[in-house]
């Protein structure tokens, strides 16, 4: 009898900048061992170590504009193709406009694959910019703080790895905020009705406390996942 294996899980968080999509995609990971993939993460590696979409990319994001399809897509292809993509991924900043989406439903589909669920993460515009322009991350693993909401448990040490150096994104200030929430409304906003017409949209509060959003997440993801 042939064995028919599952098809990996593709879910991906649509929300504007603080909406909680990075802090909730690693918890998820933790939760359904999923794998984050966040093209943020992708470009601020390619931009760091100054490869050639790096280059290109970075005055577009400390302008805090979208970055080009073809850019972000050749990025994302290359990260899909790793083994441990297998395990099912949470797209984490991805698609952000038309062209991305109909990108990704191209590319899934020559795998006979489809998007598993899109969760949009409904917050307020004005509370996004002090979520935002307060976060920092520990630079050894990556785990998230916040100067008001999450502290470390001990001042500078990360509660996770023990690490002490942490970082401020360039554009997490006040101003680069605002063009990134203009930035999601004209072009990635659209995307919560694309993904309504195929019948996958789910919406959740993300105004609420962080443990809250993700047992709400958890709620639907065992859901689409069983
Ligand atoms: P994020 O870490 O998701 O907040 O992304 C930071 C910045 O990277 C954005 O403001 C964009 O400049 C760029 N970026 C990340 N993902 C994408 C994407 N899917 N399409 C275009 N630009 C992106």
């Amino acid at each position: 009898m042939s064995e028919v294996l599952a098809k990996p899980a593709v879910l991906i968080l649509l929300g504007p900048p603080g909406a909680g999509k990075g802090t909730q995609a690693r918890m998820l990971e933790e939760d359904f061992g999923l794998v984050q993939l966040s093209t943020g993460d992708l470009l601020r590696a390619a931009v760091a170590t100054a490869t050639e979409a790096g280059k290109q990319a970075k005055a577009v994001m400390e302008a805090g504009q979208l970055v080009s399809d073809s850019i972000v897509l050749a990025i994302l292809k290359d990260r899909m193709a790793a083994p441990d993509v297998a395990k099912g991924v949470i797209l984490d900043g991805f698609p952000r406009t038309d062209g991305q989406a109909a990108a990704l439903d191209a590319l899934l589909g020559a795998a006979g694959q489809s998007v598993t669920a899109a969760i949009s993460l409904q917050v307020d515009d004005e509370a996004m910019i002090g979520r935002v322009s307060g976060r920092y991350t520990c630079a050894g693993c990556g785990e998230g703080y916040h100067d008001e909401f999450k502290q470390p448990a001990q001042a500078g040490v990360c509660n996770k790895c023990g690490g002490t150096a942490m970082k401020r994104r360039a554009d997490d200030n006040a101003e680069t905020v605002r063009e990134r929430l203009k930035a999601y409304h004209a072009q990635t906003a659209p995307l919560i009705a694309y993904y309504e017409g195929k019948g996958v949209l789910h919406r959740i509060d993300a105004m609420k406390q962080i443990a809250q959003i993700r047992s709400a997440l958890g709620v639907i993801v065992s859901r689409v996942l069983a």
